[in-house]
C-alpha cells in the first residue's frame, strides 16, 4: 500500500502555497522517498509534495528515461518560450485531461536533497511535467490553465467525477493522468 492516499480536488491543501524548504533533513528525505512510492503505485510520472498534504516545495518525478526518481527541492522555473500543446492530468483529478498550452522551453532550478544546485533545461514533455508540478506548490491545478468555456464545462465534469468517485472507482485516461 501506499505510504499516502494522493489528495483530490476540492482538498483545500490543493489551493494554498507551500512554504519554502529550510532544512533537508531525515524527515524530508522519507517524505520524498514516501512521494516516490506513492507516485509508483498510482502510478504517476510526478508528484508534488500538497498532493500528498504537505505544504513544502518539492517535488518527485521519473520521466521513464532509465535515470530513475528525483526530487527537486524550492524549484524555481523562468525563461518560458514558446508554446507546447499537451493533454494533461493530474492525480488529484482522476480519470480526465485536458489540452493545455503551456511554453514549451523552460529552464527549471532548484535543489537536490544532497543540498546540490539543479539545473535543467527542459522541453515538451519534460518541461510540462515541471510546470504542471509548479504550480502544486502555487496552489494552482490544472483545471485553472483552462480557458473560460473548457473551466465551466471542467467543473461539471469534476462534480460527476466527485459523485461518482462515493460509489465507485475512477475511470482510467490509460498514461495521461499523471501527476
Ligand atoms: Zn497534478
Amino acid at each position: 500500500m501506499a505510504p499516502y492516499e494522493i489528495r483530490l480536488i476540492g482538498d483545500p491543501v490543493l489551493k494554498q502555497v507551500a512554504a519554502e524548504v529550510t532544512d533537508v533533513d531525515a524527515a524530508l528525505v522519507r517524505l520524498a522517498d514516501d512521494m516516490v512510492a506513492t507516485m509508483y503505485e498510482a502510478p504517476g510520472v510526478g508528484l508534488a509534495a500538497p498532493q500528498v498534504g504537505v505544504q513544502k516545495r518539492l517535488f518527485v518525478y521519473d520521466l521513464h528515461d532509465d535515470t530513475g526518481a528525483h526530487v527537486i527541492v524550492n524549484p524555481v522555473i523562468s525563461e518560458g518560450r514558446g508554446e507546447y500543446v499537451f493533454e494533461e492530468g493530474c492525480l488529484s483529478v482522476p480519470g480526465l485531461a485536458w489540452e493545455i498550452v503551456r511554453p514549451d522551453e523552460i529552464h527549471l532550478t532548484g535543489y537536490d536533497l544532497d543540498g546540490n544546485e539543479v539545473s535543467i533545461e527542459a522541453s515538451g514533455y519534460e518541461g510540462r511535467v515541471f510546470q504542471h508540478e509548479l504550480d502544486h506548490l502555487d496552489g494552482v491545478l490544472l483545471v485553472e490553465r483552462l480557458d473560460e468555456d473548457q473551466r465551466k464545462a471542467a467543473k461539471r465534469l469534476v462534480r460527476e467525477m466527485m459523485m461518482e468517485r462515493r460509489s465507485s472507482p475512477p475511470p482510467s485516461v490509460g498514461g495521461l493522468s499523471f501527476a
